[in-house]
């Protein structure tokens, strides 16, 4: 008998009759390895554990612990799924596409004569345990296009015809379970055994294809965890994550709407919104002014020429809108660098000028397809907290790292970890390879400096320039790219940006972008989502509401309500007739911090009873008390 080595990824080999398969490997190297594994990775391709080995390779046993198992699990589930809709609803429905995503899998379904809904999903789950039960091994089989066409031809599965249509492959590979068959790459699990824990969560409309000529399909998705346990840990964040969703949230607690009359993607802010936004931006403009950046306020439209100069109309032009006034084409920004551009050129430069800090609240329009729009964290039209630093390149390391300890005390203001990761010099790009050397060499001094982790994505920067992406984690444990910083060598080329050097020589400035909380749209739908709607104090929209108990007290409550106001909190009032624990409860449903209660006794003594949303009571205070003890808890903040 031939023997073929194999290679294992710890640099071990051993000797098997040719023809072996990775499970037989796994057995040889143990029992455990061998139950644990799911699937192989041969001479760097996924592959099936019954894949026979027929010459000598490198191989690297799956097991359900590793990110590549996981997802070979869940696109099994997503077989199972199509297996037991199939089994349930046979020739009403035809299958499509099945893939594994982040946290899970769907299935995409055509059917014109069946609706599913989240009532069968059950239904749906209990064939999929059933089937899983019944341990039916998976195979895998090869033919060529043409019967595997007539094949699915013949099952009525069109969909499957079309996909085997378009593969370029003489033959096709088919994975079939008991009665169920169906067109795949692999690899799979070995048997359906193997899936324990799953679970259906939503069914949504899909097209086919993706292209809104199709017909229409319906996508359930579904999860699956290779133990309950984590299934289960798995669902609550979800439950969790649904309760705090930013649009129920952002209606329930009246701070922004969407419409359709406005047009989609376009946000309208609410009184409550639009204050919390205002805080965010006096909070952002102080910031900035701390740190030596200037204000600076540009156009919301700009002449068409100026994107060519830029190079936005050449590049970035499907995302921008156009308007004509008397004969000139104007684009509307989707970014605000050209003004700031247009000030650093408005008069000569000198190194003693550097570095200009140009800081704007810059509000921008962009064409985002409808299909993509998501409640405040993906809008047409958003305001950034955007910068451009123009400075000489040897003041590059100081600025970024200036950048990172900002962004580093947003962060903590707010309670975020985040997650940091740098990008390097693409392919295909522009700019001198000492500009990228030393442009990228600031951004990871600046890194190692904070002593936080990182990661490298190599060759993932913008064509313009290396940057660093910084993403947020929030309570629920999403990432959440905000702040971004990017090195760019076109601009102060194509606008011919120079300063006067020490030397009496024009020099080429360099050139930063940078946001802090990025979008504030979608920065405000992460706090919310983060927060639960429980804002810190400083943002809350309202930060107390005075209620009195019987109308006995409402003069002197009104009293009260109209020193907070002119103190500077913000103060809401109910003084309708109502019971005391309705109102509260109301407060507590609006998420307002403090509820200042007035009953008889507080009016005698001239104070307020106070009580915090959580339901803790404080001691009662006067009007000119609760003033400071509002401030105190603002203070760091302002
Ligand atoms: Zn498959
Ligand atoms: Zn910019």
């Amino acid at each position: 008998m031939d023997l073929v080595r194999v290679e294992l990824p710890d640099g071990a080999c051993r000797e098997v009759p040719q023809g072996s398969s990775p499970l037989e490997v796994a057995r040889g190297i143990g029992e455990g390895l061998a139950r644990q594994s799911v699937a192989a990775r041969l001479n760097g391709q996924l592959v099936d554990l019954s894949t026979p080995i027929e010459q000598d390779s490198r191989l690297e046993i799956i097991t359900l612990s590793s990110s590549d198992g996981l997802e070979i699990y869940r696109h099994s589930a997503a077989h199972l799924m199509a297996h037991a809709v199939k089994s349930l609803f046979g020739h009403e429905v035809q299958v499509t596409i099945g893939p594994a995503i982040e946290n899970g899998f769907y299935y995409d379904f055509y059917s014109d004569t069946h609706a599913f809904s989240p009532e069968e999903f059950e239904r749906i789950e209990a064939k999929m345990a059933e089937l899983a039960a019944a341990d039916l091994p998976i195979m895998r089989e090869e033919m060529s296009r043409d019967s595997a066409i007539a094949l699915f031809r013949e099952m009525g599965e069109s969909y499957k015809v079309q996909l085997i249509e378009d593969l370029p492959n003489e033959t096709v590979s088919l994975y079939r379970q008991g009665d169920f068959v169906d067109l795949c790459r692999g690899p799979h699990l070995p048997r359906t055994g193997l899936l324990k824990a799953f679970k259906l969560t939503s069914v949504a409309g899909a097209y086919w294809r993706g292209d809104e000529k199709n017909a229409m399909l319906q996508r359930i998705y579904a999860t699956a965890f290779t133990d309950k346990k984590e299934l289960k840990a798995y669902l609550a964040r979800l439950e969790e994550a649904k309760k705090r969703d930013h649009r129920k949230l952002g209606r329930e607690l009246d701070l922004f709407s969407f419409s359709e009359e406005a047009g989609a993607g376009l946000v309208i802010w609410h009184p409550k919104g639009a204050m919390l936004r205002t805080l965010l931006e006096d909070f952002e403009r102080r910031e900035h002014l701390r740190r030596g950046y200037d204000i600076v306020v540009g156009p919301q439209i700009l002449r068409t020429d100026l994107w060519k100069t830029s190079g936005h109309y050449e590049n970035y032009r499907e995302n921008m809108y156009f308007t004509e006034v008397e004969g000139f084409s104007y684009g509307i920004k989707p970014m605000n660098c050209l003004a700031h551009m247009l000030i650093y050129k408005s008069k000569m430069r000198s190194y003693r000028d550097l570095p200009l800090r140009f800081f704007e609240l810059g509000t921008v329009h962009r064409h985002e397809k409808s299909g993509v729009l998501h409640g405040l964290l993906r809008v047409r039209g958003f305001t950034q907290d955007d910068a451009h630093i123009l400075c000489a390149p040897e003041q590059l390391d100081r600025e970024i790292k200036g950048v990172l300890r900002f962004v580093q005390d947003v962060m903590g203001i707010f309670g975020f970890e985040y997650e940091m990761e740098i990008s390097t010099r693409p392919e295909k790009s522009i700019g001198s390879d000492e500009d990228w050397q030393r442009a990228t060499n600031a951004l990871m001094n600046a890194l190692n400096d904070s002593g936080l982790p990182y990661e490298i994505n190599e060759g993932d920067g913008a064509f313009y320039g290396p940057k660093i992406d910084i993403k947020l984690k929030d309570a629920l444990d999403r990432r959440w790219q905000c702040a971004t910083i990017q090195c760019d060598f076109t601009l102060p080329e194509r606008f011919d940006l120079t300063y006067i050097g020490s030397d009496g020589e024009k020099h080429r400035p360099v050139m930063v972008h940078r946001v802090i909380l990025g979008a504030i749209e979608r920065f405000i739908g992460v706090l919310i989502e983060h927060f639960a709607g429980n804002f810190p104090l400083w943002i809350s929209p309202v930060q107390a509401v005075v209620l009195n108990v019987t109308d006995n007290q409402a003069a002197y409550a009104e009293e009260v309500y109209q020193a907070l106001r002119d103190a500077g909190v913000r103060v809401q009032k109910d003084f309708r007739n109502e019971k005391l624990g309705f109102k509260i409860r109301e407060a507590q449903m609006e998420k307002i911090p403090y509820m200042l209660v007035i009953g008889d006794k507080e009016m005698t003594e001239g104070t307020v009873a106070v009580r915090h949303r959580t339901g803790k009571t404080l001691d009662g205070m006067t009007s000119a008390e609760f003033v400071r003890f509002v401030q105190d808890e603002c203070r760091q903040y302002h």
